[in-house]
């Protein structure tokens, strides 16, 4: 039986894109005769009639599927849900816009016929992107790099093929702010790399508003690490310590050196940034619980079996 791959991509008002992507993809399995396809897309709840075009396209090919949002509830859960209700040996997941470019499928499934499980993508230049966009995005990476657990190399991209097995598991992560990439990265498995130059965007306008990429940053990085947490105590501790220290002076110097110097006024300001300081401090330490409450809702799976042998069920 020929394999099956099933092709998953997020909509938010594609119209003009969806036939597109749907004949180049066509194209590059045609010259694939040995793998059988699926071509789900999610429709985020666009504004235009980019519904109408994917249940068109699913009326004249039965390879095209369509799953329809009741309302817009962004791309990572478009990316999910397709992942969900993929049924092939490997998923591709790419965006609708054309700038993850199709013919570099062909090499996707020969990396992963050689036992890669997770082949991801590294976007080299980012045409049609602007200098902000470019730099925010390197902020971004070498912040997550910093502060989260898993690692994430610069312009990855949600241009990837995952077998079967990553989707299986992925099934299973019940956590509702996600980053589709992140997790992928945080469950390991064989790892194989393509670098690429993006397209520019065929039709429409890049729809991910500064707005909801700063959201997703933070979701990002909220859902990888608990520093922003610890950040409170850390900030504390600082400013128990220098204010400590100055009160300590200003009394020393009142008493035994000239009582005259600093008011009362100086001295009580400075003994409340230390107040302050402790309060910061209890902070930290309640942060230290939430985390320990975060962890256990997040919920992820402790480890991930890739194969056993002779381990019974
Ligand atoms: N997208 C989506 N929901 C949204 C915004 C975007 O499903 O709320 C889809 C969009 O149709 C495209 C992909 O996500 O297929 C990437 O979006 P876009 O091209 O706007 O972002 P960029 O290329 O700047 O990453
Ligand atoms: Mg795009």
């Amino acid at each position: 039986m020929s394999k099956k791959i099933s092709i998953v991509a997020p909509v938010y008002n594609e119209e003009k894109n969806i036939p597109l992507l749907a004949k180049e993809i066509e194209g590059v399995f045609s010259a694939l005769p040995q793998y059988g396809y699926e071509l789900i897309f999610v429709n985020d709840g666009s504004t235009d009639n980019s519904f109408l075009e994917i249940y068109n396209l699913s009326q004249r090919d039965s390879r095209v599927r369509g799953i329809d949002f009741s309302r817009n509830f962004g791309k990572e859960p478009a990316t999910s849900a397709g992942c969900h209700h993929a049924q092939g040996d490997a998923v591709v997941t790419m965006d609708a816009d054309l700038q993850h470019p199709p013919e570099l499928i062909p090499k996707f499934l020969e990396l992963w016929e050689n036992g890669a499980e997770v082949v991801y993508t590294v976007r080299k230049e980012n045409k049609g992107a602007g200098w902000f966009k470019k730099l925010s995005s390197k902020i971004f990476y070498w912040l997550f790099n910093r502060v989260s657990e898993v690692k994430t190399e610069s312009g990855t991209t949600d241009f990837r093929l995952m077998d079967k097995k990553v989707i299986d598991i992925f099934r299973k992560f019940p956590e509702r702010e996600r980053m589709f990439r992140g997790m992928i990265d945080w469950m390991g498995y064989r790892r194989a790399k393509v670098e690429f130059v993006a397209r520019e965007r065929v039709n429409g306008i890049a729809t991910y508003s500064y707005r909801k990429l700063f959201g997703l940053a933070l979701n990002s990085l909220t859902s990888f690490s608990l520093l922003p947490l610890r950040m409170a105590g850390y900030l504390g501790i600082i400013i128990t310590l220098i204010s400590g220290l100055l009160l300590a002076a200003m009394l020393v110097t009142r008493w035994f050196i000239d009582p005259s110097m600093f008011t009362p006024i100086a001295i009580l300001g400075v003994s409340n940034m230390f107040l302050i300081g402790i309060v910061l401090i209890s902070l930290g330490f309640i942060a230290l619980y939430i985390a320990r409450i975060h962890g256990e809702v997040i919920n992820r799976p402790l480890y991930i079996i890739r194969e056993s042998v002779n381990i019974g069920e």
